[in-house]
């Protein structure tokens, strides 16, 4: 079993200076727990933190350019987060999808980029509330799936996040949650055989302390993505401690 990665995306919040506060309270709080904690915030903020995060806490972006380097204003190379010290990158979270028109072959793209420069991608994909209350998560998030995947290697993290439990306090049970990872696992034994078995299979939407430790006890669920509770560090702490 792969060990349980708690991924905490910030989105776009926290000055760098409010980061390295963040990070200064965490090295105070965190006691070693069980689960690999990776912090995935804005670009600008992780020199900050790379400077002050407790050791063993790893880095990560939310997004990353599909292009090596040159002539495209306002984005941000693998190769540049690798040089801050970044470990992970979030590639094709729902917001990005949404809000800047990305597809699963923008999203392939990326990952592939961020592979191509030693970064693990953590690939999302998941349903929307129409999808799922036609019952057709499984075969619309496979598909979302295979796309996003398209030309990508096994040192992959994938995480599945229905949309409509994004932020909006709405969880997916833990057999919900495990319906999708199971099915997702046997997506990737089909595309990468026996690598498949150490990918890191997470679940988000709306995780939290008190939740966190029964969705990741699922068989196929090797820890989570969050968003709203990573910003309090003891909101951190408690799922760090739940995941012991
Ligand atoms: C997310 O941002 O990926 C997320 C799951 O957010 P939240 O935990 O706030 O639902």
């Amino acid at each position: 079993m792969p060990q349980n990665l708690l991924a905490l995306n910030w989105k776009m919040n926290k000055t760098p200076a409010e980061a390295r506060a963040w990070a200064e309270e965490l090295r105070e709080k965190l006691e070693p727990g069980e689960a690999e904690l990776a912090v995935m915030a804005p670009s600008i903020t992780l020199p900050s933190l790379a400077a002050h995060l407790p050791p063993g806490v790893a880095l990560g972006a939310q997004d990353v350019s599909k292009h090596e380097s040159g002539a495209y204003t306002g984005e941000i190379s693998a190769a540049m987060l690798v040089d801050v010290g970044a470990k992970y990158v979030v590639v094709g979270h729902s917001e990005r999808r949404e809000y800047h028109g990305e597809t699963d072959a923008d999203v392939a793209a990326k990952a592939k980029q961020a592979q191509a420069n030693g970064l693990i991608p953590i690939v999302c994909v998941g349903e929307g509330l129409d999808v799922r209350e036609k019952g057709e998560q499984v075969a619309y998030t496979l598909k979302q799936l295979e796309g996003s995947l398209s030309g990508v290697g096994p040192d992959v993290v994938v995480a599945y996040e229905p949309v409509w439990a994004i932020g909006t306090g709405k969880t997916a049970t833990a057999d919900d949650a495990e319906e999708l990872a199971a099915a997702i696992r046997d997506a990737l034994t089909e595309r990468y055989g026996s690598d498949a078995d150490g990918i890191r299979i997470l679940y988000g939407g709306s995780v939290k302390a008190d939740n966190i430790a029964s969705i990741c006890g699922q068989p196929n669920v090797n820890g989570a993505l969050v968003g709203g509770a990573s910003l309090k560090v003891p909101d951190v702490v408690g799922m760090n401690d739940a995941l012991k």
